[in-house]
C-alpha cells in the first residue's frame, strides 16, 4: 500500500475510533438533541451563518467517516432551520459526505479488490458502466439501503464520480424532505425509526424501481418496433439457420444439434470457410514445408556438415492442398449431417427477421426459422491504390492457387498473415520485399517484440520496408512497379507478383442484411450487442463477421455464446466473454500474447510490472538450437497478479497456454512456480518467467536477518 493510502487510512481509522471512544454518539441521539434543543435555536438566531456552516461541516463529516448520525443530523436540520434550507443544506452535505465516502474507498480499496477479484469485478464494471445509474437511483431512494454501504461499495466500482454525486443527491432528495419535514415537528417524535411508516417505505422502493421497469419497457417496445413491418410467421420450421459454416458457423451448428435443436447450416462455398481453405490450415502447412528447407540450410548448426532441399514448388504447394484434403472431413458435410444438421449448398439471403432465403443447384427455398445466427465470414481487402488492377495482385484468397515460385515478390502489409507469408515465401528461394506503411511489422505487438521478429527476417534476406506507404503500382518497360512513399521520397521496387494483406472486411453485404436496416460498424462488421444479437433481437452474428478479433478460436468461442442465447435467451442469455483472448502469429520466431503488452499498458494507464526471461538461458532451447526469444510477463506492481504474457520464440503458441489457463482462472505467478514443469522443455520457460518475478521480489531484509542466523548457526 502506498504511503498516501496508508496516511488516509490512519486518518479515517483514528477519527471513527475517536468517535466510538469517546462516546460520541450520545450527541447523534433524538433524547440529546430535544434536550439541547432551545439552546440550539437560540444560537442560530444570534448566529444563522455559523450555525449553518458548522451544521453543514458536521454533516460531510458523518458521513464521509460513515459513522452513525445522519439520520438524527436530517431530522435536526429541519428543527433548526427550518423545511426549505433544512433539505437544501441536507440535500448538498450529504452528497459531499456521501461522495467523499466514495472516493476513499475507491482510493483505499479498488486496486486491491481489482487484483483480487479481476473477473467478477470486470463483470460488475461492465453492469455498472450500462445501467449503474439506475441501480444507484433506485438504492438511493429506498431508505432500507444503509446509505454508508452503498457509498463504500459504488467506490470499489467504475462508476465516474460526478455520476455517483449527482444520481446520489437526486436519488436522495425524496428521503431528505420526508426526514427534515419530520424533523419540524420533533417535538412529536418519538423515535428515529418511527419517522418513515412501512407504507413510506413502499412508496419509495416502488419509485425506486420505478425508472428500471421504464427502461425495461421502453428496451421491449424498441426490440418489438424493429419487427413491426415484419409478418411473423405462425409457426416455425427451424429452431436457428445458421449463415455460413466456417469456423463460427460450425461450431454454432454442432452446439444447436447437440442440445437437439433443429438446425439447417448454409454455406454457398466451400464447408470449412476461410479457417480450412485458405487460412489456418494451408497457411500452417506451408509454414511447415518453409521451415524444413529452413532447417536444412542450418544443418551445420546441428552438427552435420552438409545438406540441401531439392524441392519443387508446386510439389509444396500440392503437399498444402494434401493437408487441406486430410483436415476437410473434420468440416464435412457428411460429418455434420450425421451430428443431426442439416446441411445445405447455397446462397443463403435474409428475407424477414423469420426466413431465409436460400438459392442452391435445385432452385430457391424459403426456411421458417425462430433465430438466424449470421457467421459470413470475412474475405481479404484489397486497396484501391492507383494501377493496382494493372499488375494484378494475389490475396490470401487466391495465393493457394500459385504453382510457380515467383522471383521477386512484394507483400503488401506487415500484419500476422503478411509477415507469415512473407517468410515462407523467403525460404522458399523468392526475393520478398515486404512493404509496411507503419514504422514497424506486428504493429500490435511491442516494439522489441517486432524488433525481433524484423531481424530475424533480415537475416533470412527478406527486404523489410518500414514506414513505407504505397502510392501507385505501374508498368515500366514490361516491369511491374510499386511506387512508395518513405520519409518525403519516392521508392520504386521491381517485382514479378504482389500479395496483398492488408487486412480483412467483414462479409456484410449483399444477403438481406440492408433491406433488414441491420446496422454495421464502422469496421462494416455487423454490429451486435454483448449478447451478440443485431438489432433484431433473434438474429444474432458471431466469427469474423461480427469482430472484434479475427480468429479461429474467438469464432468458435463466440459461436457458443451466439448458438446458446439463440436458443435459450428467452430465459437466460450470456454475455460474450472476452477477458482473456490469446493469439500467434506463427513466424519464425513465433509470438503469442495474452492480455496485456507493455504498449497497451502504457496506453490505458494501467500500472504494471515487467519480467522478463530470456530463451537464451534454457536448457532444451540450447540442445534444439533455439536458444532465443523471451516471455515477457506483465504483472499488477507487487503482487504475482498476471496481466498478461508475450512469448517469443520456438513453439511460443503452444506455451502461452499455461498463462491463458493462469489467467482465464486468476492464478498467479506463484502458482506457476509452485507447478512441476517436465525437464527439459521449452515449457519449462514459464516456470522460469515466473521464478525471476520471485527473485525480484524476495524479501531482502528477512534474507539479511536469515543469513545472520545462518552464519550462528556455524557456532
Ligand atoms: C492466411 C490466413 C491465416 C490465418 N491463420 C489463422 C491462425 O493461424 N489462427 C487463427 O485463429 N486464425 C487464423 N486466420 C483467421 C481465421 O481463418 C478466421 O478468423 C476464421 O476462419 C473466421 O471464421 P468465420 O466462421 O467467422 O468465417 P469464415 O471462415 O470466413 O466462414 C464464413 C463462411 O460463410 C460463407 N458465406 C458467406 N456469406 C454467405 C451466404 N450469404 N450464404 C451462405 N454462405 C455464406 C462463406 O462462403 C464462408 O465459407 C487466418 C486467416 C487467413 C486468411
Amino acid at each position: 500500500m502506498s504511503k498516501g493510502r496508508i496516511a488516509l487510512l490512519l486518518v479515517i481509522v483514528l477519527l471513527a475510533a475517536a468517535f466510538f471512544a469517546f462516546d460520541l454518539g450520545q450527541y447523534f441521539r433524538l433524547e440529546y438533541f430535544k434536550s439541547r434543543q432551545s439552546f440550539i435555536d437560540d444560537y442560530y438566531r444570534a448566529h444563522p451563518l455559523q450555525t449553518g456552516l458548522l451544521y453543514f461541516a458536521g454533516y460531510v463529516l458523518v458521513t464521509a467517516l460513515s459513522v452513525p448520525g445522519a439520520a438524527l443530523m436530517t431530522l435536526a436540520a429541519g428543527a433548526i432551520f427550518g423545511l426549505g434550507w433544512g433539505a437544501l443544506i441536507v440535500s448538498f452535505a450529504s452528497s459531499i459526505g456521501a461522495t467523499l465516502a466514495f472516493l476513499a474507498s475507491r482510493f483505499l480499496l479498488r486496486e486491491t479488490i481489482a487484483t483480487k477479484f479481476r473477473d467478477k469485478l470486470r463483470a460488475i464494471d461492465a453492469g455498472v458502466d450500462r445501467e449503474g445509474g439506475f441501480y444507484l437511483f433506485t438504492l438511493r431512494l429506498v431508505p432500507a439501503f444503509p446509505f454508508f454501504v452503498i457509498n463504500l461499495a459504488m467506490g470499489l466500482t467504475s462508476m465516474k464520480t460526478w455520476t455517483f454525486y449527482w444520481v446520489s443527491q437526486l436519488g436522495m432528495l425524496a428521503g431528505t424532505i420526508v426526514y427534515v419535514n419530520a424533523g419540524t415537528q420533533v417535538a412529536r417524535i418519538e423515535s428515529l425509526g418511527g419517522v418513515v411508516s412501512p407504507g413510506l417505505v413502499a412508496s419509495f422502493v416502488l419509485l425506486g424501481v420505478f425508472p428500471l421497469i421504464a427502461k425495461r419497457v421502453v428496451d421491449t417496445v424498441k426490440a418489438r418496433k424493429v419487427y413491426a413491418n415484419w409478418p411473423r410467421p405462425a409457426r416455425f420450421d427451424r429452431n436457428v439457420v445458421v449463415i455460413g459454416a466456417g469456423s463460427a458457423g460450425l461450431v454454432t451448428a454442432y452446439i444447436a444439434a447437440a442440445v437437439k435443436a433443429k438446425v439447417t447450416l448454409i454455406e454457398k462455398h466451400r464447408m470449412g470457410g476461410d479457417c480450412l481453405n485458405t487460412g489456418c490450415v494451408p497457411s500452417k502447412a506451408l509454414i511447415r514445408s518453409a521451415k524444413f528447407i529452413a532447417h536444412v540450410k542450418r544443418a551445420h548448426e546441428f552438427g552435420i556438415r552438409t545438406a540441401s532441399a531439392s524441392y519443387d514448388f508446386t510439389e509444396i504447394m500440392q503437399r498444402v492442398q494434401r493437408v487441406v484434403k486430410a483436415v476437410e472431413p473434420h468440416d464435412s458435410v457428411e460429418r455434420y449431417t450425421g451430428l443431426g444438421v442439416e446441411c445445405l449448398q447455397g446462397e443463403a439471403k435474409i428475407t424477414s427477421p423469420w426466413t431465409v432465403e436460400v438459392t442452391g443447384e435445385t432452385g430457391k427455398q424459403t426456411l421458417r426459422t425462430r433465430s438466424i445466427v449470421i457467421a459470413a465470414g470475412a474475405r481479404p481487402f484489397v486497396p484501391p491504390i492507383p494501377g493496382i488492377d494493372a499488375v494484378g495482385c494475389y490475396t490470401s484468397d487466391t495465393i493457394w492457387d500459385l504453382r510457380v515460385l515467383p522471383k521477386r515478390l512484394v507483400v503488401l502489409g506487415g500484419g500476422p498473415i503478411g509477415s507469415e507469408l512473407t517468410q515462407c515465401f523467403a525460404r522458399f528461394g523468392a526475393q520478398v520485399t515486404q512493404v509496411e506503411m507503419l514504422p514497424r511489422i506486428l504493429v500490435r505487438e511491442d516494439p522489441d517484440v517486432s524488433e525481433r521478429v524484423t531481424e530475424r527476417f533480415r537475416a533470412e534476406g527478406v527486404n523489410v520496408l518500414t514506414g513505407h506507404k504505397a502510392k501507385r503500382f505501374l508498368v515500366d518497360n514490361g516491369e511491374k512497379v510499386l511506387v512508395c512513399e518513405h520519409e518525403g521520397n519516392e521508392v520504386r521496387i521491381a517485382f514479378d507478383a504482389l500479395l496483398c494483406a492488408v487486412g480483412r472486411l467483414a462479409n456484410s453485404a449483399g444477403y438481406g442484411l440492408e433491406e433488414l436496416g441491420i446496422p454495421l460498424a464502422a469496421t462494416r462488421a455487423v454490429e451486435t450487442n454483448e449478447y451478440l444479437q443485431t438489432l433484431y433481437p433473434n438474429i444474432y452474428a458471431c466469427g469474423d463477421v461480427a469482430g472484434p478479433f479475427q480468429f479461429t478460436h474467438t469464432a468458435a468461442h463466440q459461436a457458443w455464446y451466439a448458438a446458446v442465447n439463440a436458443l435459450f435467451g428467452d430465459f437466460k442469455k450470456f454475455r460474450a466473454d472476452y477477458s482473456v483472448i490469446p493469439w500467434a502469429t506463427f513466424t519464425d520466431p513465433e509470438v503469442a500474447r495474452v492480455g496485456l503488452n507493455e504498449t497497451e499498458a502504457r496506453e490505458k494507464g494501467v500500472a504494471y510490472e515487467v519480467t522478463r526471461f530470456d530463451l537464451a538461458e534454457l536448457d532444451r532451447a540450447i540442445a534444439d538450437e533455439e536458444a532465443h526469444g523471451l516471455v515477457k510477463v506483465l504483472t499488477v506492481p507487487g503482487k504475482d497478479t498476471i496481466l498478461g504474457c508475450t512469448i517469443v520464440g520456438e513453439h511460443a503458441g503452444d506455451l502461452i497456454a499455461e498463462y491463458v489457463s493462469a489467467m482465464r482462472h486468476g492464478l498467479g505467478l506463484n502458482k506457476i512456480l509452485g507447478t512441476i514443469h517436465i525437464y527439459p522443455t521449452l515449457a519449462e520457460a514459464n516456470k522460469y518467467a515466473a521464478g525471476a518475478w520471485k527473485r525480484n521480489h524476495a524479501p531482502q531484509r528477512l534474507l539479511a536477518w536469515v543469513e545472520k542466523f545462518h552464519a550462528w548457526r556455524l557456532g
